[in-house]
């Protein structure tokens, strides 16, 4: 086992203030420095590749390809995506039209929120935290990381390489377990990104309220699959269990459990052991292919509830805890009061929930907390429509899974238990930024419009104030009529324009006249 060396407590407070006073520098304005940043983040994984795999592989068993799959892909998918977007999401933008307040020429425009804390857990360490915190830099932050103590070899890597690819100033890690992460909640932040349990979501929420500091929670959750008896079962079979048993099943958006037609479930078994075995040939014990339990203490616990179901188990099911094995497992005829429900698994384990039919997988999924994901595999555009139209969860995807996670542009997000807000692309980069408001009104504007706003008031001054905020709707069930739409417009506009256009003598304004007042 690697050790890992935690940060001292008592130095937190100053990594807090040097990335503060690094921010207020004001380093991280400049566009061109932030794309820097986020290529440099790039580099660090390339440069590093081989030990970052090494360091995955000894705290997870995770087969290098996997790493690559999990870790790599999508934080290079991350990073490319912010690296070619940092102008773009960083322009103001203009508001909804309306003619009633374009003169004034209202934007929003975004500004960095400040220093940022991101709070990682241990499953894929280094795609949840450079993603977050490409969006960060992207948006000009400066960063605090916080990788889970349960990936020591990583964790401690992550320490080394960060200072040496990024500004050491503004960006920062420190490791450690509960009182380091305690103690990083105790400071002000202007974000807090946390990935990890519901429990733990908890204790960084109240931290966050003390402070009132805005903040993202991606957790987790138990992500079901609808199946339906006309899909192609052998495709289903690959990537559910694909989607199960990578990184022994430790992945939040992993499908938990299937809901299938009771009638079909013989099918989708047989389908399920013949890939099975085209997955594993020599035994999962054995197969290169296959992740580790990041501890013993889950190890157990994931044994705990295998022991504990009252579902026949189909494949797998063989356990060593001491070598944090769990095997590849699917567990058939489960029902809604099992072990296997209970809790989240968060390992290689997939339980099969026979229903009557669609209805009854709705009221299943329904009856439980919103997930990260509903999975449906069906060709059958009604199908997918009704499993959706009746469940809520983060994301709705069709005959995949897990993959919904690594599309760069798809921000990855939970609803209720499941979480609050994006951690990836575009939707992470608005969290990190503030829109701040703006317009600029020129003097005309009063002339021609907004005069009415000054005291000594008059009672006719209340039918412009009406039309400039605009009418109501029409009532439901009545139409709008046209004059009442447009009607005072048509006639403000005229009166408006000839009023601008004209001088008190009457002639015609110069274009540089024009020009002037427009700028007056
Ligand atoms: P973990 O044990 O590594 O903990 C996560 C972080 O919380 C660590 O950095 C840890 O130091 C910190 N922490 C632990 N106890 C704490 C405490 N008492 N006070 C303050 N901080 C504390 O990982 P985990 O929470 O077991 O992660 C697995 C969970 O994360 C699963 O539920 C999974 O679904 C979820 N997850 C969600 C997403 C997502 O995108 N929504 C992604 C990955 C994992």
């Amino acid at each position: 086992m690697s050790t890992l060396t935690y940060t001292a407590v008592e130095d937190i407070p100053k990594v807090h203030a040097t990335a503060r006073k690094a921010f207020d520098s004001g380093k991280t304005k400049s566009l061109t420095f932030r794309k820097e940043q986020i290529a440099q983040l790039g580099y660090l994984i390339k440069d590093n590749a081989d030990r970052l795999r090494e360091a995955l592989h000894a705290d997870l068993g995770r087969p290098y390809e996997e790493t690559d799959m999990l870790d790599f892909g999508p934080a290079f998918g991350q990073i490319k995506l912010a690296y070619e977007s940092v102008e773009k999401w960083n322009k103001p933008q203009s508001v909804d039209f309306s003619l009633n307040w374009f003169p004034m020429r209202p934007k929003m425009f975004p500004e960095p929120k400040g220093v940022a804390l991101l709070i990682a857990p241990f499953n894929i360490p280094i795609f949840l935290l450079f993603g977050p915190l490409t969006s960060a830099i992207a948006a000009g932050n400066a960063a605090v990381l916080k990788p889970s103590e349960q990936t020591p070899a990583t964790s401690q890597l992550l320490a080394e390489l960060l200072p040496k690819y990024l500004d050491p100033e503004l960006y920062h890690i420190v490791n450690g377990g509960v009182p380091e992460t305690t103690r990083l909640l105790e400071l002000q932040w202007d974000h807090i990104l946390y990935t990890g349990n519901g429990r733990v979501a908890r204790i960084v929420a109240a931290a966050a309220a003390k402070h009132l500091t805005p903040l993202t929670l991606e957790l987790g959750g138990k992500n079901p699959v609808v199946l339906d008896p006309k899909v192609d079962i052998k495709m289903a079979a690959k990537r559910i269990l694909w989607g199960r048993f990578s990184n022994s099943g430790q992945i939040c958006v992993c499908p938990e459990y299937v809901l299938v037609p009771a009638h079909f479930q013989d099918t989708f078994v047989d389908a399920i052991k013949e890939t099975y075995q085209s997955f594993f040939p020599e035994g999962p014990e054995n197969s290169k292919s296959f992740a580790r339990i990041v501890t013993e203490a889950h190890a157990a616990r994931i044994k705990r509830l295998l022991d504990e179901t009252k579902g026949k188990i189909v494949v797998g099911g063989q356990t060593d805890v001491s070598k944090r094995y769990i095997a590849p497992t699917v567990v058939r005829d489960v029902t809604g009061d099992d072990s296997l429900m209970s809790e989240e698994i968060f390992g290689p384990v997939l339980a099969i929930v026979p229903v009557k039919d669609v209805d009854e997988a709705i009221s299943f999924i329904r009856a439980r907390d919103y997930p990260l994901a509903v999975y449906v595999f069906s060709h059958d555009k009604k199908f997918q429509r009704k499993v959706f139209e009746n469940t809520k969860s983060g994301a709705a995807v069709v005959n995949e899974t897990v993959v919904n996670a690594g599309v760069p542009s798809l921000p990855v997000g939970g609803i209720g238990p499941s979480g609050t807000g994006y951690y990836s692309g575009k939707h992470a980069f608005e969290q990190f930024s503030h829109y701040r408001t703006t317009l600029n009104n020129p003097g005309w504007v009063d002339t021609l419009i907004f005069n009415f706003r000054y005291p000594p008031f008059k009672p006719s001054y209340r039918k412009y104030t009406a039309a400039l905020f605009g009418n109501l709707p029409p009532r439901p069930g009545q139409k709008p009529s046209f004059a009442k739409r447009w009607g005072f417009w048509i006639v403000f506009a005229l009166v408006g324009a000839s009023s601008v256009l004209l001088t008190k003598q009457g002639r015609l304004l110069s274009l540089t006249q024009l020009k002037g007042l427009i700028r007056a």
